[in-house]
Parts: structure tokens; sequence; C-alpha cells
């Protein structure tokens, strides 16, 4: 049975004050969480998120990695940094990643593997954008995205690993993919897995995110095929975030 999992993501916001009143607040409420729930922070930080939500139900980590280990990469940050940290979970492929920071199929598919060589769980974000799911080609954008990396990691390197669709029509836009719309990619997801590997197929966490909001997400979580979600906006309130994480 693969339990729920639900990821905030803060994207540029936050300063120490605000970050500690909503750290201490989820730490808070999430004692009683049945589903797992983790907040991926700006890298500086990390460690204020480290020393109030470690022992707790929350665990952290990173919006983007490095796909080098070490070296001379100005301005960049490793996966052993992140561990380094106590970092679980780091993001690649974040459509904003993709679209404005140019992190193509090539590049998110070393990030995912260098986030496995430092022992963190990579969250792979793929999905498609407007013109290319009116187009008609929402499977074959999401599947050149999944294959990518998996040409370059196998199949091995996705146990325990995640993935999150995220249209990129539904991404802070407040238009969300109807329950039925999501569940059709995430069972295409899944199938893409299973048919190499029914394990780590039917293991397999596949997030949702685009716009979910505690009024949302418990039809979205229904859903056979969605394992949680993949929160930005509502995950910078701490009592829609753990709404959201109630819903799962
Ligand atoms: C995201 O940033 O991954 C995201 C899903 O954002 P929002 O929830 O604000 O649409």
């Amino acid at each position: 049975m693969r339990g729920k999992l639900v990821v905030g993501n803060w994207k540029m916001h936050g300063n120490l004050a605000t970050n500690m009143a909503l750290l201490q607040a989820v730490r808070d409420g999430a004692v009683e969480l049945r589903s797992g729930a983790a907040l991926c922070v700006p890298y500086p930080y990390l460690a204020q998120a480290r020393s109030v939500l470690e022992g707790s139900n929350v665990a952290w980590g990173a919006q983007d990695v490095s796909e080098h280990d070490s070296g001379a990469w100005t301005g960049e940050v490793s996966g052993a940094m992140l561990a380094d940290f106590g970092c679980r979970y780091v993001i690649v492929g974040h459509s904003e990643r993709r679209s404005f920071f140019g992190d193509s199929d090539a590049v998110t598919a070393a990030k995912f593997l260098a986030a496995r060589r430092a022992g963190l769980t990579p969250i792979l974000c793929v999905g498609e954008t407007l013109e290319e799911r009116e187009a008609g080609i929402t499977g074959d954008i999401v599947t050149r995205q999944i294959d990518a990396v998996l040409s370059a990691s196998g199949m091995a390197a996705f146990a325990d690993a995640v993935v999150a669709y995220e249209p990129v029509w539904a991404i802070g836009t407040g238009r969300t993919a109807s329950p039925a719309q999501a569940q059709e990619v995430h069972a295409m997801i899944r199938t893409r897995f299973s048919d190499e590997s029914a394990v780590i197929g039917s293991q397999l966490r596949i997030l949702y995110g685009g716009s979910v909001k505690p009024g949302n997400a418990a039809e979205i979580f229904a859903q056979p095929d969605i394992d949680g979600g993949l929160i930005g906006g509502a995950s910078l309130v701490a009592a829609d975030f753990l709404a959201i994480c109630a819903a799962a």
C-alpha cells in the first residue's frame, strides 16, 4: 500500500521571521497527520527548517540540485550539501526550472542522478503546457520527460522515488486539472513504469501539483493513482497546507 505524501514548494518566498512562524505551525499541526509531509524551502533556510522540523512528522528538502557533485560550479549546490542539512527530498525538473532556467530533459535526468548519488529522494516533475494539452500530445510530452530520466538512470533508480505530475497550465494559475484529467495522466505514468517493473510501478508515489487548495484536495487525492500533492501557493499558509495534508 502506497502511503500518501504532501510536499510544499515554497519557491522563492519567506524570510527568517515568517518562515519560523510557518515551520512551527506546520510542525505542531502535523502531529496527528497520517500522510507523509515535507517542505521544500529555499537553500538559505535549510538549516532553519532542520532546526524546527528535526524529530517531527515533517521532512524537508530543496527545490533544485546541481547535476555536479563538487568543483568549480559557482552558485551551484550539490546533493551532498543538501544531505548535510538533513534533506530527504529534492525537486528536479520543476516547470519553472525547465522554462525559465533552461533545465532540459537531459539536465533534469542528470540532476535526478545527482540526487540519487547523494542518497536523496528526487521528486521528478513532469507536465505539459496548455498548448501541448490542446494539441492532444500530453501523453507524448510526459512520456518523453520520464523516458529521458529512465534511460539515464535505469528503472531501479525509481525505487522509492517520487514523480509529480504538474500540468504547467495549472501551476499558480488557479486552474486545476479535473480529478479525471489528472487520474488519466497518473494512470498512464504508472503504466509506463509497471510495464517494465510491476513492483516499482505499484509502489511509485505519483503526486499531483497545480493549484491544489483545501477545497479541492480531497477529491483529487481520492483518485486511485494520485498519491498526494506537490503544493505551491497553499504551502505558504500553514492552515491551508495542513488541511491539504489532512485531506490526504
Ligand atoms: C508548484 O509550484 O509546484 C505548484 C503546484 O504551485 P501551485 O500549487 O501554486 O499551483
